[in-house]
């Protein structure tokens, strides 16, 4: 089977408060990465707020970092859908990917399956452009066992109707994050990491395929740091991590990376 590419991605949720901190933030990366980039190194995601997508692209052009948006319109443009921004216009600015389903959209603002699954369909309409799919359990269904039940069907309703040639190792990757470990401080043990990755696997192995689903890289998330990162992708199944409050810092999400 082929080796799968660590992807390493920095999810900014909404940080920082202005265009010039965003602009510092960026600058201080880019200077971290245009010092020891080598050709083995992970591929590098941030995941800005939309106002920061083109001074990231712009800042971060000629470090290898790649840029992606941490949502995307239900609806394609163009069109009379006031306060939206498209698949299309994420992937014309030279976006690489859209993070879709993260737990914080599905839990404040009612992003279903349903809804990220036509959005899926939309980021893969546009050629060049991936998708981070995130997915996790509740502390609630984490205690009571549910874990597999609750990732299965996540997988089945978010990629519904995409068929095995639609996918790439670029074009899809899965970000497990079980939600008590987001923001919390609490990360999964590496072994409860792998654990539900194997879960996970096993599902897109029903979906696509053994040797589609041996391709597609699967992000651990949830309070990664650069004190754990380094167990975390010790493990076979953890293909990478998205990393929230720890990305927030230049040396701290390069200490990340350099953890891969
Ligand atoms: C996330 O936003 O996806 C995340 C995992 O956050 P944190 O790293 O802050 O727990």
């Amino acid at each position: 089977t082929p080796k799968r590419v660590p992807v390493m991605a920095g999810n900014w949720k909404l940080n920082p408060n202005t265009l010039s901190d965003a602009t510092n933030l960026l600058k201080l990366i880019a200077s971290n990465f245009l010092h020891h980039r080598s050709a083995s190194d992970p591929e590098v995601v941030i995941f800005p707020p939309y106002p920061f997508l083109m001074p990231a692209l712009e800042l971060l052009e000629g470090t290898g970092i790649k840029v992606g948006a941490q949502n995307c319109a239900l609806q394609e443009s163009p069109g009379a859908f006031t306060g939206e921004v498209s698949a299309s216009m994420i992937r014309s600015m030279g976006c690489d990917y859209v993070m879709l389903g993260h737990s914080e959209r599905r839990t404040l603002f009612g992003e279903t399956d349903a809804k990220i699954n036509a959005k899926a369909h939309l980021c893969l309409k546009q050629p060049g452009l991936g998708i981070i799919l995130c997915i996790g359990e509740t502390l609630e269904e984490y205690q009571s066992n549910l874990l597999e039940s609750v990732v299965e069907m996540q997988l089945k309703k978010g990629l519904a109707g995409l068929k095995a040639e639609d996918i790439s190792s670029s074009s899809l990757i899965i970000a497990y994050e079980p939600c008590w470990a987001i923001n919390t401080g609490i990360a999964a043990t590496p072994q409860q990491a792998n654990t539900a990755h194997m879960a996970v696997r096993r599902t897109l192995t029903k979906l696509f395929g053994a040797d589609v689903a041996q391709s597609i890289r699967i992000q651990y998330g949830g309070s990664v740091k650069p004190d754990n990162i380094e167990d975390l992708m010790a493990m076979p199944e953890i293909d990478g991590a998205l990393v929230g409050g720890a990305s927030l810092t230049a040396d701290g999400f390069t200490r990340i990376v350099d953890g891969a």
